[in-house]
């Protein structure tokens, strides 16, 4: 049988208004090291709680660290954006020049070389012409 915890927490506590401490005045749960502490005080609980907060805290730092990055990622395709619209609206115009010359005869199946006319001039035309036409808001 355990003797029962007599007297108060032996913490003392900062009392912000008075800039000063007082003991605390909640009845002793537990006895560590010799000292009696209430249940809010208990060292274990109290390194707990630190640890729940210092979790807290890494969580939010890595939350604003991790939208810090999305916003320079951001800004650094935008930057980036004019440039690329410029070279695929060059693309998509060679590759309609390429398909105009397919269609008139002026490119044959194969150059007589062995090699042969790509099949995927078309779709990357169609991939061209629709990320254009959302670059500008339109639906493809
Ligand atoms: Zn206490």
């Amino acid at each position: 049988m355990t003797t029962p915890i007599t007297g108060t927490c032996s913490k003392q506590v900062f009392h912000a208004k008075e800039w000063g401490t007082y003991s605390c005045a909640l009845q002793a749960t537990t006895i560590v090291d010799g000292k009696r502490y209430c249940s809010i005080h208990t060292p274990a609980y109290v390194k707990a709680k630190r640890a729940q907060r210092e979790a807290r805290w890494d969580a939010n730092s890595a939350a604003r660290t991790q939208a810090r990055l999305d916003k320079e990622e951001q800004d650094r395709r935008a930057a980036c954006y004019p440039d690329l619209l410029a070279a695929l609206k060059a693309a998509h115009s060679h590759l309609q020049e390429l398909r105009d010359a397919w269609e008139r005869g002026a490119i044959s199946e194969h150059d007589g070389k062995g090699g042969t006319r790509s099949d995927r001039n078309v779709d990357c035309e169609v991939q061209a012409r629709a990320a254009i036409a959302r670059s500008k808001g339109e639906t493809p």
